[in-house]
């Protein structure tokens, strides 16, 4: 069992605040994915985690033990971290094999651990060579089955692909999806890279700024944002934003068109490019850029002067200058108070 519990933790590094009161927990054997903008606080959680920082206050609990107190080698955990610290003396093998030896382990089962991690990592033929000969993506892969091999309660991973190029990227993470999936690991990833954690995560936790703006499954962060920075930073492209004018008793004016809407004082008006549709009636949106994309087509439009972004079929072609009359899909629609940028209804 390894429920990890981050308790109030918070980290200042002189007079700069790099994490404000964090809490959150995760269940064991999920797979968390720590997800933010660069500056955001997510590998200064990580390392404190891991024993690597400890935090200015608050406390860190792994399967029911308090281990902010402890050095790293005492939270039975497993890293991977962008320095990915692989010896460049020893062959692969030996790289992959060094905490296995470290616990004395048979040699047999050493074997079998290092073949069966080399091969999911997909560096089976490089196990006799010296690390120091490796490209910086395949010392990155023998830093992940270096962790693997351990079959450790609690893996930390520290945007354990970002040297990979796109296909192999791809590749890995189904890989490391489905190897997790099977084992009984308590992950958690850090990456900036949200179709990544859309992927592999089964909660994702949004930072910003040094605190957890939201920690949900990815269709809930995607669907429901509970902050207005969700749905600006998760999507590609990101979700729309236009001002809205209360008429009272829920209705709603969004540039010349009316909606229903929150009960409150003032909100602003949110929809994703993908959630509207060409129709007869609605937003009135002159086309700026289109860029045809394969599978569809984005088109960038300007709505009473704001941008707004739409998806269309690929077959769609409008050019610049066109006005396109835009329905977005009711229940998607999403609603934000402009003074505390959380989520209405
Ligand atoms: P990235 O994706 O770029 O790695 P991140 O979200 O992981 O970013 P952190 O590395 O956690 O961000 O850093 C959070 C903030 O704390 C940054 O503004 C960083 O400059 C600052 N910071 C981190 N470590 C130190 C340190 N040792 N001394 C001073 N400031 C630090």
């Amino acid at each position: 069992m390894a429920i990890i519990e981050i308790k109030n933790v918070a980290k200042s590094f002189g007079a700069f605040t790099a994490l404000h009161s964090v809490d959150l927990t995760i269940a064991d054997q999920e797979f968390m994915v720590l997800l933010g903008a660069s500056g955001c606080g997510k590998t200064t959680l990580l390392r404190i985690i891991a024993g690597l920082e400890s935090p200015s206050t608050g406390e860190v609990w792994i399967g029911g033990r308090r281990v902010d107190q402890l050095p790293p080698r005492e939270r039975g955990i497993a890293m991977v971290f962008q320095n990915y610290a692989v010896f460049p003396h020893l062959t692969v093998f030996e790289n992959i094999a060094f905490g296995l030896r470290m616990k004395k382990m048979p040699q047999a089962e050493v074997e079998r651990r290092v073949s069966r991690t080399a091969e999911m990592m997909h560096i089976e033929q490089l196990l006799k060579r010296y690390s120091g000969q490796l490209s910086g993506g395949q010392r990155q892969r023998v830093a992940v089955a270096r962790a693997l091999a351990m079959e450790p309660d609690v893996i930390l991973m520290d945007e354990p692909l970002s040297n990979l190029d796109a296909l192999l990227r791809l590749e890995m993470r189904a890989e490391l999806k489905g190897v997790l999936a099977q084992s009984k690991t308590t992950t958690i990833y850090v990456t900036h890279d949200q179709v990544e954690a859309m992927s592999l995560a089964d909660r994702i936790s949004v930072m910003n700024g040094g605190r957890i703006v939201q920690a949900a499954n990815p269709v809930e962060v995607y669907r429901n944002p509970s902050a207005r920075f969700v749905g600006s930073f998760i999507g590609n492209p990101p979700m729309n934003f236009l001002p809205a004018t209360a008429l009272g008793d829920g209705k709603w004016r969004v540039a010349g068109t009316t909606f229903e809407g929150p009960k409150s004082q003032a909100a602003e008006f949110a929809i994703r490019p993908e959630d509207t549709s060409l129709a007869d009636h609605g937003l009135r949106a002159e086309v700026r850029v289109v860029e045809p994309l394969g599978p569809h087509t984005l088109v960038t439009t300007t709505v009473e002067g704001q941008p707004f972004r739409v998806i269309l079929e690929s077959n769609a072609t409008p050019r610049p200058g066109d006005i396109l009359t835009v329905r977005p899909t009711p229940d998607r629609i999403r609603w934000f108070d402009p003074s505390t940028q959380q989520a209405l209804q």
